[in-house]
Parts: C-alpha cells; structure tokens; sequence
C-alpha cells in the first residue's frame, strides 16, 4: 500500500521510510547513477539510485524498467535542492506491479505530439498527461462546487429515465433503440420528468446527467452525447426566480475553478464576474445590426450571431457571461410559458459566444399546454402521461438546462472534445 502521494513528499520527511506508487514517467541513465521520475496522480517525484549507495538489486530491476510500467517503491526521503520540490527518494526496494509493453502508442513526456484522433483513441494514456488529467480534475471540483450550492439551496437530486417511448420536446433529434418487441428512444433532456416532479411536491429538484441529441453536428460545441445540470422549482414568481438561480450557480463553479491548483499547470487565469448581465432578445438584434448582422425577428442566434454577440458583450461591455432573455415564443419549445401574444418567459445564457444554458418559466396550465402541444403539431397521445401531471394540481415552475461541457469549453478556452472523457460524435464511438 501506498504511504504517500508523490504531492505529499515534502524536505521535511527528510530521513523517512515511505512507499509511493505509480508509473514510470522517464529513466535517466547516467552508468553509475540512474534517475527514476514517478507519476502519481499528484505528480512526479525523483527516484535516485547510486551505485555503491543502492543495492545492485535494485539498481539492476531499474535497468529492466520499460516506461509507464507500474511500480511500488519503498525507499527513504532526501532533502535535495537539486531534485524537483527540493526531496528525492533513495530506493531499497522496486516491485514491479505491471509491465508496460512497448513502443507507447502515445509519448506521456509529450516529447513528441499527438494529434487529437490519436490521443482520443489512446484516452488512457492521454489522461497520464498532468495538463490532461488536471481538465478532467477541475471538471470534478467545479460540479463538486455547483452541487453544493444546489444542496444548500433546498434541491434534491433525482435521476430520470434515459429510456423513453416517445421525444420529450418534438423534432426528430432522437436516438432510436430497440427495446424488447417495441421501439424506445434515448432521452434528449430530463424536460417532462423534472416537470412532472413539480406535481409531486418535490418542489426544487436537480438532476446531473448525461442526454442523447441525435443531430448530425460537425462543430466545435456539440457532440451526441452532453452532460448536464438540470434544475426544476415550483411556487416561482417568474422566469427572474430562475436567472437568479442559474447566475448563483454558475458563479460559484466559476469561482470554485478561479482557485483550483489545476490552472498553474493548464496555464490559464480565471476571472469570476460580480454579476451576469441581462440583455433583451430585440436589444440583441439590435446590437448585432449595429455590426452589420441582421437576423430577422423570431429566429434563434445562429453560430455567426452568437459569435458575434460574445465579441460585442466582451468588447463595448466587459462581460463574457450574459443572459439574453425574452425571446420570440417561435423559437422555444411548447412548454414555454408565454409573455404576451409573441414573446416567451426564457433565456438562454452565453458564456465567450457559446451557449452554456437555456430555461425559462413552464406552462403549468393544462389547457394551455394542450394547446401548444397542438401549436406544435405534436400527437397529445404521446403527452399523455405528461398532461396528467399537470391537471391535478400543478404549481407554477420553471428551470434549465446547463451544459458541463459546455462550461468547461468555455471556462479553459478549449475545443468540446478536450474536455469530455470519452466524446461520441458522428464519427466516433469508441473508445
Ligand atoms: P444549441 O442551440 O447550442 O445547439 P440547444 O439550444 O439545442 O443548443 P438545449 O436544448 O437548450 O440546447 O440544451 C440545454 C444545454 O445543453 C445547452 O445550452 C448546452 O449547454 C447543452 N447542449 C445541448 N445540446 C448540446 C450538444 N449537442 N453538445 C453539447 N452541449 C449541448
Ligand atoms: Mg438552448
């Protein structure tokens, strides 16, 4: 058993018996003295062997060492100025645990580069990488984060079904499967089920999962399988409940990412804003016109827009996260509650000319969901379930949906696939 992380060995054990663990990053041979560097998880620490000072036993199970092979190595800790965080250890035992074959189908010391595809194939190994395995650390801290601030906030965590008969919000971005002597559907949001919650009491719920969107996207922001935060509340006045929600919420895993140790080595800065700005869907037309982009009313930003939108709101006002809201009822989903005859009670919040988040106040009127059910040419049969929900007893309520991904893309500056384990996109599906 480990005694120590490679993080924990510190000049002040100087003298100390310990056991680390790991990998073998790198071996320096210099004839009589060799240096072994280990990785652990918190990373690296220089093992030192001597002839003369070490045994010949383990000088020579050094030499049989291939790289990224595991070891157990007990030794004692020496105070060196010379050796990185000023300690080294001197081994009196190596134990190999697992041999790693050779040659490496990536080089971990990144002496030479990989291309994405190859690293994606090799994830494994990709993730051996500090600078890689530090994204995936920072992902974990900042949900950490935005759970606990769900939890303090009153939310209870649910889990939905991910097997569905039938689309929960209309359109054709649907993963079909075969489920038993009928056909079912991979879930593209938690939507009907967080709603339907609302009907039960469970009055603040969140859910942090993965959905299905079946779209044939080749960009830089979308893959076919996202993660998410989602959150549902009842008894809120308007849509304003559920901003302030969000906003808290993203900025406190914001902060939390501001203060991880991970950014010295991703080499990155992390700003966290006071507050996010709101701007008017009309107010964003005219913003883009007045740089030369029209988009007719009614239409959702388009990538071009978004883009755009996060220059503008970083340049003329300082911000990189934004909320814009009030928009066109023709561009959001039939359970969005209206506001007037054209407007809906949503938003969606940008985050650098990306969209992280989308919500909004639900209808909770079953006759007026009915109708836009219809609106939308979606068959009621399918909705059933979903409407009875609503007709005995259903609170005013509202959510979103916010993309992990997304969040980290835009937190680290870094194409989706960097910072998702294992993406599916069009093209791949393995690893
Ligand atoms: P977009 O317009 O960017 O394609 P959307 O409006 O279709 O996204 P929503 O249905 O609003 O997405 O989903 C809520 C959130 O889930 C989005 O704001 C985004 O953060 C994330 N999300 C949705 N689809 C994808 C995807 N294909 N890849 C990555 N994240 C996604
Ligand atoms: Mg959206």
């Amino acid at each position: 058993m480990r005694s120590h992380y490679s993080g924990e060995i510190s000049p002040e054990l100087d003298g100390k018996s310990v056991t680390v663990s790991g990998w073998v990053h790198e071996i320096r041979d210099l004839g009589r003295l060799k240096f072994l560097i280990l990785r652990d998880r918190e990373g690296f620490i220089q093992i030192t062997a001597k002839e003369g000072i070490t045994r010949s036993e383990v000088l020579s199970d050094i030499d049989q060492l291939s790289k990224e092979s595991v070891v157990e190595i007990d030794g004692r800790v020496k105070k060196n100025e010379k050796a990185p965080n000023g300690v080294e250890i001197i081994p009196d035992r190596i134990n190999l645990i697992s041999r790693s074959e050779s040659p490496l189908p990536l080089d971990v010391t990144q002496k030479v580069s990989s291309d994405l595809d190859t690293r994606l194939n090799n994830r494994f190994m990709d993730i051996r990488k500090p600078e890689i395995s530090a994204i995936f650390k920072l992902r974990g801290k900042i949900l950490d984060a935005g759970r606990e601030f769900l939890k303090e906030n009153g939310f209870i965590e649910i889990h939905t079904p991910k097997i569905i008969a039938s689309a929960s919000e209309g359109g054709t971005e649907l993963f079909p499967i075969s489920y038993f002597d009928r056909e079912a559907f991979l879930a593209q949001s938690p939507q009907l089920y967080k709603q339907m919650m609302m009907a039960t009491g469970l009055d603040r719920v969140y859910e942090i999962t993965t959905y299905f969107r079946a779209e044939e996207h080749d960009t830089r922001r979308h893959l076919n399988e996202v993660t998410a935060i989602d959150i549902e509340m009842a008894f809120i006045k308007d849509e304003g409940d559920v901003i302030n929600i969000l906003e808290k919420l993203v900025l406190t895993m914001i902060k939390e990412a501001s203060h991880c140790k991970e950014l010295d080595i991703l080499k990155r800065e992390i700003k966290v804003p006071e507050k996010i700005e709101r701007i008017e869907y009309d107010d964003v037309l005219k913003l883009l016109e007045e740089h030369r982009k029209k988009l007719p009313w009614g239409e959702d930003l388009d990538t071009e827009s978004e883009k755009l939108l996060g220059r503008v709101m970083r340049e003329e006002f300082g911000s990189d996260l934004y909320f814009v809201i009030h928009f066109p009822l023709s561009t959001k989903p039939f359970y969005t509650m209206p506001e007037g005859e054209r407007y809906s009670r949503s938003f969606d919040l940008g985050y650098k000319g990306v969209e992280i988040a989308s919500g909004g106040q639900r209808i909770h009127d079953p006759k007026l969901l009915l109708e836009r059910i219809k609106h939308f040419n979606l068959d009621p049969k399918n909705f059933e379930f979903y409407l009875k929900a609503f007709r005995y007893g259903m609170p005013p309520h509202g959510g979103f949906g916010l993309g992990i991904d997304r969040v980290m893309m835009q937190l680290l500056d870094l194409p989706i696939r960097e910072v998702v384990l294992f993406p599916r996109d069009r093209h791949r599906l393995t690893p």
